[in-house]
């Protein structure tokens, strides 16, 4: 039993009109080819989100309206005959996954570029006993079922005659009013587990619930250790999802509690302690992008994250952690400079007897400790600094960032300095100009 509605008049009233147009084009075609066309997935989740949230006067209803524009079709036909036609009318880029038997299209509007990705209504399902084939729908049907959850597993038919009718198989538009998150099969998770750290993303994108059963299901796949059989880069994708959703931290809390992160990351144990520390690196991170930038270069959020999750790890279990995630070589040996510069830090925080830390903490001292740190390195480092030092090394990174050298190691050499002592008077007159020793210029009239 499924509920049809039309939902055409939303569409016209939501959609930007481009969008529109691109859609029913795809609807032509697929007459044209005598093709069934839907769109599917978190397309149909957004924009029925969308109409609720403007049916409830709540101000946030643009938030749910293709913030990425990426469009996912499924045809009841063979998707690469129907993408090259496709795109050959829209004069669209082509790329075929040959692998998946999928193909996507570049389509540009005006200055964005939308990605439109095609796939053949699936059926390697076989029908359930006694269950009456639905002629009309079946294929379609099936695909959807496959799907993580409910709200997920909606099409929109686009066929011209039908253009905006709603399919809705599985009672998705009241998981969707009701904020549940759930699967569409007792096996869901166990078929694929990566669905765990799905249910987890969405449940905090929406601010839903994972409703009691599919619950249960999501933890005994992950007691079941069946997260331990996904390869580590399917999970690693599926949390820098996460991660870079608005509020990864709250995500990484509910998978803390629910002992996901230690069947993640072996002998990780999610702890109060770690909570703040992530919630600090959270902060400082926020702190970096607007007052920092240019230490954000190159940073890989996951990797920072990980420097917070593992520090506590065992390195038996970390060098299993960094072979199964792809993580760098050097990746051990990084954290543990920082770990043990913390330490140092700390020792002398201890023993600083009524000496001011802005006399201990200068920025040269930094300098002679962290100028070989990378990127990464310093954002966790300042997320481990204790508070009372931290603006210590927030102002070393800023006159680190903006001090400018008027000589180099060519007027030393012309000077008869050589080799080494070039480089030892360099950062000699750096720290001096880092400690305001030295006025910027100065420096000249040292060497
Ligand atoms: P987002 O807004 O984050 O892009 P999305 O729902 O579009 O969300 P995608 O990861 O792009 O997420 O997946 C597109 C669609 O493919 C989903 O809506 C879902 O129906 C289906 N899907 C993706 N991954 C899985 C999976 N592991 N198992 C089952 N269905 C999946």
């Amino acid at each position: 039993k499924y509920e049809s509605q039309n939902l055409k008049k939303y569409m016209e009233e939501f959609l930007p009109p481009s969008i529109l147009n691109l859609l029913r084009l795809l609807g032509d075609y697929g007459n044209e080819q005598n093709v069934n066309v839907y769109v599917v997935g978190g397309f149909v989740r957004d924009l029925l989100l969308a109409i609720k949230s403007k049916q409830q006067n709540d101000k946030n209803t643009k938030k749910f309206l293709f913030m990425d524009y990426d469009i996912d079709i499924v045809v009841e036909a063979e998707a690469l005959t129907f993408g090259r036609y496709a795109a050959k009318q829209l004069n669209a880029k082509y790329v075929e996954h040959e692998k998946f038997h999928t193909c996507s299209l570049f389509y540009r509007i005006s200055h964005k570029i939308i990605r439109i990705d095609i796939a053949t209504a699936r059926t390697e399902y076989y029908e359930e006993a006694g269950e009456l084939p639905t002629v009309e729908f079946s294929t379609i049907k099936k695909d959807l079922a496959r799907r993580d959850f409910t709200i997920n597993a909606m099409a929109i038919k686009l066929n011209p005659e039908s253009f905006g009718i709603l399919l809705d198989f599985f009672n998705s538009r009241k998981d969707l009013d009701e904020k549940q998150i759930r699967i569409l099969h007792p096996l869901s998770f166990i078929e694929d587990p990566t669905r765990v750290l799905r249910a987890i993303r969405f449940e905090q994108r929406f601010g839903f619930e994972i409703e009691p059963y599919t619950l249960n299901k999501l933890i005994e796949a992950v007691e079941g250790k069946y997260l331990e059989k996904v390869t580590g880069m399917r999970l690693r994708e599926e949390f820098e999802k996460i991660l870079n959703e608005p509020e990864p931290l709250k995500a990484i809390e509910r998978m803390g509690n629910l002992n996901i992160i230690s069947h993640l990351f072996e002998k990780t144990y999610y702890t109060p302690t770690l909570q703040k520390e992530l919630e600090k690196l959270f902060q400082v991170i926020d702190f970096f992008n607007n007052n920092l930038k240019s230490y954000t270069k190159n940073v890989r959020i996951f990797h920072v994250v990980l420097y917070v999750l593992v520090q506590y790890t065992p390195v038996e279990s970390l060098k299993r952690v960094v072979q199964r995630y792809g993580l760098p070589k050097d990746y051990i040996s990084k954290l543990q400079q920082v770990n043990s510069l913390y330490e140092e830090i700390n020792d002398l925080i201890k023993e600083s007897f009524g000496k001011q830390y802005k006399d201990i903490f200068k920025p040269s001292f930094f300098y002679e400790r962290c100028s070989s740190l990378d990127n990464e390195q310093l954002i966790f480092m300042a997320t481990k600094i204790p508070d009372d030092i931290l603006s210590y090394f927030y102002n070393y990174l800023k006159k680190l960032d903006e001090l400018t050298l008027l000589i180099s190691g060519k007027d030393l050499l012309k000077k008869g300095y050589k080799g080494k002592e070039i480089k030892i008077k360099l950062e000699e007159i750096k720290k001096k100009l880092l400690d305001d020793e030295i006025k910027p210029g100065e420096e000249l009239s040292l060497i």
